[in-house]
């Protein structure tokens, strides 16, 4: 699933494209895609759009149009941009969007989790922040911020980190990797770190976000960019798929589990369990 870094890489690519472009003509060809709205009054609704920036919140990609609506992009499990769109026939393309300079967006997506809504001028801040939290690669995101969203939890900090109202854009491979940076095991509960440690793992949150983005994304199967180019964040992998390799730091092979159900992976030596 596309997590922070991923969002960011289409985002920025798609704002160096989309800037100033107007929407002449939509086609959403999947009603999943806009549920509950049919997907032919929000194509309608959408034509005649001038794009005025491109921007995200967490996994979030947010079309901002001169007319002061939005358009909130979700990509789930494997929603994509194309540009330009291939041409042929494309079984997973869901909508294509003409653009007024001729070119065409196409949006891929295999599973169909992936979600389009249209808000009105003055509606997208209270939906953002009714879901959520803050973004972790702004100045805002301090230390006394990150304590005060893991605070009173007893959920394993694995989960906090997944709870996208504690923190905005991590994911799966983002959380394993900065846990084993700041050698804080993922089953410890969040509200039970020490200072220090929470000041640890925001820093390192920071770093492996920075990196992913640095390396265009990770690419585990489908993750492209608009210009169907893959990410290179996978080869900086630490812990994240890698059972029984062995530890950068310790030569310990890292181990696999389960926390907040879903796969962890860690370094029991430089992660211990203090239970
Ligand atoms: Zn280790």
């Amino acid at each position: 699933m596309p997590e922070l870094p991923e969002v960011e890489t289409i985002r920025s690519q798609l704002a160096l494209k989309l800037r100033s472009r107007r929407f002449d003509h939509v086609e959403i060809h999947d009603g999943r895609l806009t549920r509950p709205e049919p997907p032919e009054v929000v194509a309608a609704e959408l034509a005649g759009e001038v794009v005025r920036d491109v921007r995200r919140r967490g996994k979030y990609l947010i079309f901002a149009f001169e007319s002061g609506r939005h358009l909130l992009v979700h990509l789930r499990m494997t929603g994509s941009f194309q540009h330009p769109a291939a041409v042929g026939p494309d079984p997973h393309r869901r909508a294509v969007v003409n653009l007024d300079d001729g070119s065409d967006v196409a949006f891929r997506d295999v599973r169909r989790f992936g979600t389009w809504l249209l808000l009105e001028p003055g509606e997208l801040d209270a939906y953002l922040s009714a879901r959520i939290g803050d973004e972790p690669l702004e100045g805002a995101f301090t230390t006394a911020v990150f304590a005060r969203a893991l605070a009173g939890r007893s959920a394993p900090i694995k989960g906090a980190l997944l709870d996208q109202r504690a923190v905005a854009g991590v994911g799966n491979i983002y959380a394993d990797e900065a846990l084993w940076r700041a050698r804080i095991h993922p089953q410890r509960p969040a509200g039970e770190l020490a200072r220090q440690e929470v000041a640890a793992l925001r820093k390192t949150v920071r770093q492996v976000l920075g990196l992913g983005i640095a390396r265009q994304g990770a690419t585990l199967s489908t993750f492209r960019d608009p210009n169907g180019r893959k990410g290179r964040m996978q080869k900086a992998f630490k812990v994240y798929g890698l059972e029984g390799e062995p530890c950068e730091r310790c030569a310990t092979p890292i181990v696999k589990t389960r926390v907040a159900g879903r796969g962890t992976w860690f370094c029991p030596t430089c992660q211990p369990d203090p239970r």
